[in-house]
This record gives C-alpha cells, sequence and structure tokens, in this order.
C-alpha cells in the first residue's frame, strides 16, 4: 500500500497544464477528504484542458477535430430520439457489427465505451490491483497515470529515447498492462507496426493496449496484431478523426474473452442511444472522415514548415496535432501569450520547452501563426 500511496502522491505532485481554471487547484475540504478512501483523498485527479464557452476563441488544446461530423449523424441522432424513452442496448451490438467489419475483427471482439477514456478505466480495473505495475513510455497521455493511481497501481514509465523510439526496458518491465500510445500524444510520433510487434510478441504475460486514438492521421495501424496475439488491445475512438468528442465513444478491439471479462466491469448501459446512433451512421460514412482527415494531414504540413521556419524543433507528427519545441526555453510565458490573444494551445509543466498545438482549420492556423510571429518578436 506504501507503493500505491507513492505514486498517489507522484499525482500530486504532478504537473498542471498551465491552463487549469483557478477554481479546479482548490482543495477537497478535509471533511470530505476523511469520507472517501485515503488513496482518492490523496489524489489531485486529472484535469483535462481547458473547454472555454466563448466560441471566439481559436482552441487547438485538445486536439478535437476542426470540422463537424458527417451531416448522416443529425438525421441518426433524430431518429434515435424518438426511442428514448428506452435504456440503449447494453452491448451496442448494431455499432459493434459496424466496426468489426471496418477494422476486419470479429464483432464480439469489439467492445464499446464511453469515450476511450472509459475503456482505458475498465482496462484498469479489470487488470490493476493494489500494488501492480502497469507500464508506458513517457511523455504521453497523463491520464494513464491516474488511471493507474485511482486502483492503487505503480505507474513504472520510462522515458521515450531522443527519437521517441520505444525504451529497452519496456521489454523487461513486469507488469500487468503495458501501454503504448500510437501515434503518441504530446509528440505527435507514431512507431511502424515493425517496431511494436517485437514488444507485443515478448510481453505475452500482459495485456497490451495500444491507444490508436490518432491513428486515423497517420500513415499505418497495429490491427494486423488483434487476434493474432489475444493479449493485444487496440483502443480506438470516434473523438477525433470522426469529430464526435462531445457524444463520447470509443471502441476497444481484442478477442471475445477478453470482451467477456471486460464487460463484467463495465456499467450496463454505458454508452447512451444518441450516441450509439451517432456513431454508427459516423462509421457509415467514411467518405466524410477521409475527407477531413485528409485536410488536417495538409494544414499539418504546412504548420509544421511554418513552425520550423519559425525556430521550433518539431518532430514529425502523424497525428491531428505537432509539439512544437524550443529545447531549453520555457514556453510558459509564450503559452500565456497566446491565451491572452484568444487562442489556447497546451502547455505541460513536465514538458516545458514545447507547446502541443492541435491543428484546426488553415484560417486558425494562420492566427496562431501571425500571432506566434508577433509575440516572438518582442
Ligand atoms: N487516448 C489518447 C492518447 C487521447 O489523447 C485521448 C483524448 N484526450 C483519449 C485516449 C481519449 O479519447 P476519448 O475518451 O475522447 O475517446
Amino acid at each position: 500500500m506504501r507503493r500505491a500511496q507513492r505514486a498517489a502522491d507522484r499525482i500530486v505532485k504532478g504537473s498542471e497544464p498551465m491552463s487549469t481554471p483557478p477554481d479546479a487547484r482548490k482543495t477537497t475540504p478535509s471533511s470530505a477528504a476523511a469520507l472517501v478512501r485515503p488513496l482518492i483523498a490523496a489524489l489531485a485527479g486529472y484535469v483535462p484542458g481547458e473547454q472555454p464557452s466563448d466560441p471566439t476563441i481559436v482552441k487547438l488544446n485538445t486536439n478535437e477535430n476542426p470540422y463537424p461530423p458527417s451531416a448522416r449523424v443529425r438525421a441518426a441522432l433524430d431518429d434515435a430520439c424518438d426511442r428514448l424513452q428506452l435504456y440503449p442496448d447494453p452491448t451496442a451490438r448494431p455499432l459493434r457489427e459496424r466496426a468489426a467489419a471496418l477494422y476486419g475483427v470479429d464483432a464480439d471482439g469489439v467492445l464499446v465505451g464511453n469515450g476511450s477514456d472509459e475503456l482505458l478505466a475498465l482496462l484498469m480495473r479489470a487488470a490493476v490491483g493494489p500494488g501492480d505495475a502497469v507500464a508506458y513510455p513517457t511523455p504521453t497521455y497523463s491520464l494513464y497515470e491516474t488511471l493507474v493511481a485511482l486502483q492503487g497501481g505503480i505507474s513504472v514509465t520510462p522515458p521515450f529515447d531522443a527519437e521517441w523510439q520505444l525504451p529497452q526496458s519496456l521489454f523487461e518491465a513486469r507488469c500487468r498492462v503495458l501501454i503504448v500510445c500510437n501515434p503518441n500524444s504530446p509528440s505527435g510520433t507514431a512507431l511502424p507496426a515493425s517496431s511494436l510487434e517485437p514488444l507485443v510478441s515478448a510481453r505475452r504475460d500482459c495485456i497490451v493496449v495500444i491507444d490508436e486514438a490518432y491513428a486515423d492521421f497517420a500513415d499505418a495501424d497495429a490491427l494486423s496484431l488483434i487476434g493474432r496475439y489475444p493479449h493485444v488491445v487496440v483502443l480506438r475512438t470516434l473523438s477525433k478523426s470522426y469529430s464526435l468528442a462531445g457524444l463520447r465513444v470509443g471502441l476497444a478491439l481484442t478477442t471475445p474473452d477478453l470482451v467477456a471479462e471486460l464487460t463484467k466491469v463495465k456499467d450496463s448501459y454505458n454508452v447512451g442511444r444518441l450516441a450509439q446512433a451517432a456513431a454508427l451512421a459516423a462509421l457509415e460514412d467514411q467518405a466524410a472522415m477521409h475527407d477531413h482527415v485528409a485536410r488536417v494531414r495538409a494544414t499539418r504540413a504546412r504548420a509544421e514548415g511554418e513552425l520550423a521556419r519559425l525556430g521550433f524543433v518539431v518532430p514529425p507528427s502523424q497525428a491531428n496535432f505537432v509539439l512544437a519545441r524550443r529545447p531549453g526555453e520555457s514556453l510558459a510565458v509564450l503559452a500565456a501569450g497566446l491565451k491572452g490573444r484568444g487562442i489556447l494551445v497546451r502547455y505541460f509543466e513536465a514538458l516545458p520547452d514545447a507547446l502541443r498545438i492541435s491543428i484546426g482549420t488553415d484560417e486558425q492556423i494562420d492566427r496562431l501563426l501571425l500571432v506566434l510571429r508577433d509575440l516572438l518578436a518582442r
């Protein structure tokens, strides 16, 4: 338990995005803290990126798609409204079947979640107990650390190497779950399946999660590993490439046996009727998704070039965001300056020389570049 506490302590002390609203930093009143488990009381909790209500803000901080979802989604939502008095299908069968056909997997090997965040939480709940280890290369999606700590687990976090390749120690780490975010956030970099397969093959003693939240923006994916390796789970989301972040739908692609285990720990009706209907419609309109992804990729290439011209080091991105670095400098002031001019990007205290910038429309990126040029000239 002491190790679990240390993990919780790390979260408490851990980095917090600069954009945290001041009231989110208030500590829990001690009387309430005494009512919950000590582990929970000690956690700071995950702080998501800021979601401002002002629609004129250029929002490049949480990797949303700047384009709207398929027009078919609206019609599907309208139809689904007629049956809202009924609980949804607990297993989201039609959506699973559509996803199975799309990704070439068994429908019983698909689990639908309230976002892929929920699927990550279910994986932890099912596989990680107090003192158990979960390994993932860092820096990466910081929710992993929170979810592990919630279980009383221990995060084992070897750093990526300077080229964003897998650390060798990941091949040896003893753990219950191993996570590789690919493409990785916040770097945007991606590992080819040829780098992942040796790891998957070497680590048959744990669940290997490949978090492919951004894979539709990449040149390759790890779908071919599903089924061939029964301990592999590939996570997809409709929040990014399908422009449905507001809906909350994620997909776990794995074996029917593992889905059966994970189903035991999920809420019966974890994904609502509207979400299921809209997600199905979105998956059925591949043309809309591919069109938006192509636009984002084109804007990404332009943004990478322009940011490099402004003196940023930008690792080649395979996602819908880029990591713009000025090695050795702190970019906290720059992030605050952008915010002051109505542009939100993500600044992580753990990565002070970098800004993670979501790829918006061409107009949004032009605005960002204009303001950056101005701020950097001061
Ligand atoms: N994985 C990664 C790497 C992410 O960046 C995100 C989005 N913040 C998620 C998973 C979760 O996506 P969602 O819950 O919206 O499906």
